[in-house]
C-alpha cells in the first residue's frame, strides 16, 4: 500500500502536482480541502456562520458527504449534490478555513480520510496529512512557494473559471488564510522533520512531479 502526504499552503500547486501523481502512478488522489470546502458552503448555504461552532454543530452530524471518482475525477457530493464546482468559488475559501478550525470538523474528516487512506493507494493533499492524517506515511513532503506566486496561480485560475476578482484582494486572502491555517489550536499547517521541502516558486509542475516521485520509498 502506498500512502503519499503533501501538506503545504493554498496556491503552492498541490493539487495539480497530486492529480498528476495520482495519474502517473495509478492511485487514487484525495483532495482534502475539498472536504473543508463542502461544509464551509454548507454553512454559507444555511446562513450559518462558519466560526460558530454551535451553529455548525447543529449541521455536522447530519451532513452526508461523499467522496466518488467519476472518469478518474474526484466528484464531492453534498446530501446528494454535486457541489465540485460550488465549492470552488472564492467565498468558500474563507468559510472553508474558518470552519476547518472546529475541532469536532477536523475529526469527523480526519477519520473518514483515514478510511480512504486505510483501503486505497493514495496520494493526499492538504494542511494536516503529515501530521494527523498520515503521521506514519514514509513519503511526506511539504510544498510551498512565494506568497505572491501563490496569489497570482489562484489569482489566473479564478479568472479563468470566468470569476470576478481582483489581484490584490487574492493576495490579501492567501496571507490571511496562510495566517488562519498555520497558527490555528487544532493541527495548524506544520513543517514535520521527516518531509521533504519543496519550494515550487521557479519550478514548473513538470519538476515538481518529478521531484515527488524520485524521492518515494
Ligand atoms: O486546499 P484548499 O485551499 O482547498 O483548502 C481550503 C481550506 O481548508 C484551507 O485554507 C484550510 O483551512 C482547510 N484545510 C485544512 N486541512 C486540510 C485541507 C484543507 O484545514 N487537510
Amino acid at each position: 500500500m502506498i500512502n503519499i502526504a503533501i501538506d503545504g499552503p493554498s496556491g503552492a500547486g498541490k493539487s495539480t502536482v497530486a492529480k498528476e501523481i495520482a495519474k502517473r502512478l495509478n492511485i487514487t488522489y484525495l483532495d482534502t480541502g475539498a472536504m473543508y470546502r463542502a461544509f464551509g458552503l454548507k454553512a454559507l448555504n444555511m446562513g450559518i456562520d462558519p466560526n460558530d461552532v454551535d451553529g455548525v454543530l447543529s449541521f455536522l452530524y447530519k451532513t452526508v458527504l461523499e467522496i466518488k471518482y467519476e472518469g478518474g475525477v474526484q466528484h464531492v457530493y453534498l446530501d446528494g449534490e454535486d457541489v465540485s464546482t460550488a465549492i470552488r468559488e472564492h467565498k468558500v475559501s474563507k468559510a472553508a478555513s474558518d470552519i476547518s478550525k472546529i475541532k469536532q470538523v477536523r475529526e469527523t474528516l480526519v477519520k473518514e480520510q483515514q478510511r480512504i487512506a486505510g483501503s486505497n493507494d493514495v496520494v493526499l493533499d492538504g494542511r494536516d496529512i503529515t501530521t494527523k492524517v498520515l503521521p506514519n506515511s514514509k513519503n511526506k513532503f511539504f510544498l510551498t512557494a512565494s506568497s505572491d506566486v501563490r496569489a497570482k496561480r489562484r489569482y489566473d485560475e479564478l479568472i479563468s473559471k470566468g470569476q470576478t476578482v481582483d489581484y490584490e484582494t487574492v493576495l490579501k486572502d492567501v496571507i490571511d488564510r496562510d495566517y488562519n491555517d498555520s497558527h490555528r489550536a487544532e493541527s495548524p499547517l506544520t513543517r514535520t522533520e521527516d518531509s521533504v521541502y519543496i519550494d515550487s516558486s521557479d519550478m514548473t509542475i513538470e519538476e515538481v512531479v518529478q521531484t515527488i516521485i524520485s524521492n518515494l520509498k
